[in-house]
């Protein structure tokens, strides 16, 4: 069989012949975002699971495709796992879609997949559309290693706790959020990392009103202020790690922050700079970094 020709069994071949599990990617906004493969797999296997069959519904009928849909979501995966699983081992092959992007990410699918890998069936993806990717593609922040952490928690006392915990991590790191919390979780990230860490705000990806604007918290906090409009939709954040400090450096911040609250910024940089050989004018520099995020 050719390399691009997709296997889809049936419950017409061999008993011994299972079907295939397809993890299908959708667009996040951009319907033309969809592979010419991710259609053909879809018009071929038995059935499509989706999150939100309504929402799946439209770029289905977008694509004039017809196979049936089923309701497929965190409330109900667990109880409807094994009859799907027993499904694929009897020869039908089975899609799985979210609502928009990569199945799996912040979206339902994880047990089916980890069941149907325990159970040995195979398990094909169909790469497309993820929005943590689209967003690393166009942050202008180092990309070469970063940390995906999803949505934070609601509440603001788990949330800044969360944050806290990646207040040193120097990868990059990336959130998703919603247009409920998005000034919340700004105004918390100040709080943490400093106002001076740089982001980016990537909002409503591969859609009409599509805007990526890379800054300061501060200045991102203030851009989010100034328009009704720069709070809707959907958002990913994107924030610079922490700067990789040498064991020396670290010593020295660690000082300028047992003096800093004592003395003034000049001061506590001169003594720095005495303790460490360091030049006055970097040690003043880290202490007001230092003064600035306290
Ligand atoms: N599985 C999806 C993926 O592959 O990106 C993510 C699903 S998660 C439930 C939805 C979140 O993804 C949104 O709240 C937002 O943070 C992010 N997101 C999805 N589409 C987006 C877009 N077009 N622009 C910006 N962020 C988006």
């Amino acid at each position: 069989m050719p390399e691009n020709e997709q296997q889809f069994s049936s419950r017409n071949d061999s008993n011994s012949v299972s079907g295939s599990l397809y993890v299908v990617a959708t667009p996040i906004g951009n319907l033309d975002d969809f592979t010419q493969r991710a259609i053909e797999v879809l018009q071929n296997v038995v059935l499509i699971l989706a999150e939100d069959t309504r929402q799946t519904g439209k770029l289905l009928q977008h694509y004039s495709i017809k196979t049936q849909t089923r309701s497929y979501h965190q409330h109900n995966e667990a109880q409807l796992l094994d009859k799907y699983l027993a499904q694929i081992k009897a020869g039908d092959s089975i899609a799985l879609v979210s609502d928009a992007g990569t199945p799996l990410i912040s979206d339902p699918g994880f047990p089916l997949v980890r069941a149907a890998r325990e159970q040995g069936l195979p398990v094909v993806p169909l790469p497309g559309a993820c929005a943590v990717v689209a967003a690393l593609s166009v942050a202008g922040l180092p990309v070469s290693r970063f940390c995906f952490e999803g949505f934070l928690p609601a509440k603001k006392a788990a949330r800044l706790q969360q944050l806290q915990l990646l207040k040193n991590e120097i990868r990059t790191l990336v959130f998703y959020e919603s247009t409920h919390r998005i000034t919340a979780t700004i105004e918390g990230m100040i709080e943490v990392f400093g106002q001076n860490r740089r982001a980016v705000i990537a909002r409503e990806l591969t859609k009409t009103f599509e805007q990526v604007q890379l800054d300061s918290l501060a200045a991102l906090q203030t851009w989010l202020a100034s328009s009704a409009d720069h709070l809707k939709g959907e958002f990913v954040i994107i924030v610079d790690g922490a700067k990789e400090e040498s064991p020396d450096q670290s010593r020295v911040s660690e000082l300028l922050g047992l003096l800093l609250p004592h003395v003034g910024v000049k001061q506590a940089a001169q003594i720095a700079a005495e303790f460490s050989g360091g030049g006055r004018n970097q040690m003043y520099e880290l202490a007001l970094a230092l003064k600035s995020e306290s």
